[in-house]
């Protein structure tokens, strides 16, 4: 059988916790072949970020190029994308090349502040990205912003899934790391309309960095092994729990989350 071959596309975290080493090296803990398409790169360590530089929009036309090119990829996810043209041109090159389900992480800030998408792509990730997502996985301040109502309960959370899958993503998760309680509950809305929930402990750790692109480069990479999409998050919630557990203290901030095998 062929090596299971995924992409991210995404931003590199000088700091190795987030972005796309983050991807890679979850990619390579669940046995798929990971490569990255490159939007954007950080300064960055684990104190926050410090600069952001984006990459030429040609030049992330020329990456689609060269991987459509040679090789065959089954899954791929989003991550930092930077402002409204790399939005655009993720957007207009995942419609040109077959690379299998898409996972959107819409991620828009850094833990410690600092912008990771102006806020003018929001719109475009909505009408152009959002309907090409297999999969969208906000935590609760991005759906907030993305379906532009507040979150304040359950309910509340159902209804901004059902309002970011009529704007065409076919399944959604939104991610409750981001709330109070002792326990870390995430909502999953499939594409029969069916939905459950999967709850984990809050482990009390500053070495959370990384923790999304983490979570949803373990999904991409499980589809990409043929699991259905229940099965991926299902494993995907495991294995950041795992990942949070064995975070790494390393530099004075927030260190990253961490899989050492
Ligand atoms: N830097 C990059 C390049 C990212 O892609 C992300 C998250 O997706 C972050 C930083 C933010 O990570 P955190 O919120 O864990 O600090």
């Amino acid at each position: 059988m062929q090596t299971p071959q995924v992409v991210t596309i995404a931003g590199s975290d000088s700091g190795g916790g987030a972005g796309i080493q983050a991807d890679l090296k979850t990619f390579q803990a669940r046995k798929v072949f990971g490569m990255s398409i490159l939007v954007a790169l950080t300064a960055q360590n684990t104190q926050g970020v410090q600069e952001s530089l984006p990459i030429p929009c040609s030049f992330i036309n020329a990456q689609f190029a060269s991987l459509a090119d040679d090789f065959q990829i089954q899954a791929a996810k989003t991550g930092m994308l930077f402002d409204q043209d790399h939005v655009q041109a993720v957007a207009d090159n995942y419609r040109n090349f077959s690379f299998g389900p898409l996972i959107v992480d819409p991620v828009m800030v850094a833990k410690g502040g600092h912008p990771l998408l102006q806020k003018e792509a929001i719109q475009t990730i909505k009408t152009e990205l959002v309907p090409q997502a297999y999969a969208i996985t906000p935590n609760l301040p991005e759906a907030e912003v993305l379906t532009g109502s507040k979150i304040r309960n359950k309910e509340e959370i159902s209804k901004a899934a059902a309002t970011l899958q009529k704007m065409g993503a076919r399944n959604v998760i939104i991610k409750g790391g981001h709330s109070d309680g002792k326990e870390a509950t995430d909502f999953v809305l499939m594409e029969d309309k069916s939905s459950f929930q999967l709850s984990a402990p809050r482990i009390q750790t500053k070495n959370t960095h990384g923790t999304g692109d983490t979570f949803s480069s373990c999904i991409t990479a499980e589809l990409a092994k043929n699991s259905t999409f229940k099965e991926a998050v299902i494993i995907a919630k495991k294995f950041i729990q795992g990942a949070i557990e064995e975070g790494i203290s390393v530099g004075s901030g927030h260190g990253p989350t961490n899989h050492w095998a």
